[in-house]
C-alpha cells in the first residue's frame, strides 16, 4: 500500500530581483515521494533543485502550488504545527564547512536542536550527543571538540548527526558529498544508507552527478531550467531514459564495459543554459534539444506517464 510522505503539486518559486524582472528558479515542479523512499533530484547547477529543496523545507516560502507533509499544507503551517514540521524535516548541507558554526562545540552544534526543542537536558543530552556521535563513525570525546578540528568527510558526519539529533522522518540532503574528497564520498553515502535503514528514514537526495545519484536512489527526478522533465525509478532512467536532456546527461557518464561505451552514442549539448529570467518558450530544453520540432517553441509539454510509473515531459511522447 502506498505511504506518501510527500506530495508536491505545481510548486513555484519565483525571485521579483528589480526592475521587474522575476527569476523563475523553480516554475514546474510535481512530485511525489512514498515514505522510506530516497528520491534523488539531478540536474546542472542553476537548474533550481537547490531551490526547490529549500522552498520544500520552509526556507523559502512558495510562489504558488502546493507542499504536503503527512497529508498536510507545509506552507500554510503555523504555531505548533509548523514547529513539529520543523522538527520531522531536516537538511544536510553541501559545504561541511560553512554550515557548522566555528565557535560552538561539535556537541553543541548536535544539541542545537535537542535544545530548541526541549528534548533533553544534564546526563540524558549528554548521553544523546555521544550516541549520535558514534552513529555517524565519530567518538564521544569530539563533542568538545571544534569544527576547525576535523576533516571534510568528518565534518559531513557531524552535519548528519545534528540532523539526526531530533529524530527526523525525512532528510533533504542538498549536494552533501559534492565538497569531499572522492574518496570519503562513498563512505558518507554508506552511512545515508545504514542510517535511513537503521531510523526509517525518507531521503530528497540533490545532486547534479547522476553516477551517485543512481547509487542512493528507488526513483529519480530529472530537472532542467526550473522543471521537472522526467521522473522514474532509478533503473529505468539508466536501462531507458526517454527525455532527451537525461539522455545527453547520461551520455556523459562513462560505462565501464569498453565494448558498450564503443558503441555508445554520445549526445553533445549545443549552448548554454538560458537565462532563467528570460526563459525559451514552449519547451524550456527547446534550444538546446538535437530532436526540437516547431510544436516544442509553441506550448510547454505536459507531464505524461509514457509506461507505468515513467513520467517525461517532451512532445515526442
Ligand atoms: Fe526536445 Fe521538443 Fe521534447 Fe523539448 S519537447 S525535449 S524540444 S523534442
Amino acid at each position: 500500500m502506498s505511504d506518501k510522505i510527500l506530495q508536491i503539486t505545481n510548486m513555484k518559486k519565483h525571485f521579483h530581483i528589480g526592475g521587474g524582472r522575476v527569476l523563475k528558479a523553480v516554475d514546474n515542479f510535481s512530485i511525489e515521494i512514498e515514505r522510506g523512499e530516497t528520491f534523488g533530484l539531478v540536474g546542472e547547477s542553476g537548474c533550481g533543485k537547490s531551490t526547490a529543496g529549500r522552498t520544500i523545507i520552509r526556507l523559502y516560502e512558495a510562489t504558488s502550488g502546493e507542499v504536503l507533509f503527512n497529508g498536510k499544507n507545509v506552507h500554510k503551517m503555523r504555531g505548533g504545527e509548523l514547529k513539529e514540521f520543523n522538527r520531522n524535516m531536516q537538511m544536510i548541507f553541501q559545504d561541511p564547512y560553512a554550515s557548522l558554526n566555528p565557535r560552538m562545540t561539535v556537541g553543541n552544534i548536535i544539541a542545537e536542536g535537542i535544545d530548541i526543542h526541549g528534548l533533553s537536558t544534564g546526563k540524558k543530552r549528554k548521553e544523546r550527543i555521544s550516541e549520535l556521535l558514534r552513529a555517524v563513525g565519530l567518538n564521544e570525546e569530539h563533542a568538545g571538540r571544534f569544527p576547525h578540528e576535523f576533516s571534510g568527510g568528518q565534518r559531513q558526519r557531524i552535519g548528519i548527526a545534528r540532523a539526526l539529533a531530533i529524530e527526523p522522518q525525512f532528510i533533504i540532503a542538498d549536494e552533501p558529498i559534492s565538497a569531499l574528497d572522492v574518496s570519503v564520498q562513498a563512505q558518507v553515502v554508506n552511512l545515508l544508507k545504514k542510517l535511513q535503514k537503521d531510523h526509517g528514514l525518507t531521503y530528497l537526495f540533490i545532486a547534479h552527478d547522476l553516477a551517485m545519484v543512481k547509487h542512493i536512489s528507488d526513483r529519480i527526478g530529472v530537472m532542467y531550467l526550473g522543471n521537472m522533465v522526467e521522473v522514474t525509478t532509478s533503473d529505468a532512467l539508466y536501462a531507458n531514459p526517454l527525455h532527451p536532456y537525461t539522455q545527453s546527461l547520461l551520455s556523459a557518464i562513462p560505462i565501464p564495459d569498453p565494448e558498450v561505451e564503443r558503441t555508445r552514442e554520445r549526445v553533445i549539448l549545443q549552448g548554454e543554459v538560458p537565462s532563467p529570467l528570460n526563459p525559451p518558450s514552449g519547451c524550456p530544453f527547446r534550444t538546446r534539444c538535437p530532436k526540437a520540432m516547431d510544436q516544442c517553441a509553441a506550448t510547454m509539454p505536459p507531464m505524461k506517464e509514457v509506461e507505468p510509473g515513467h513520467f517525461v515531459s517532451c512532445h515526442l511522447y
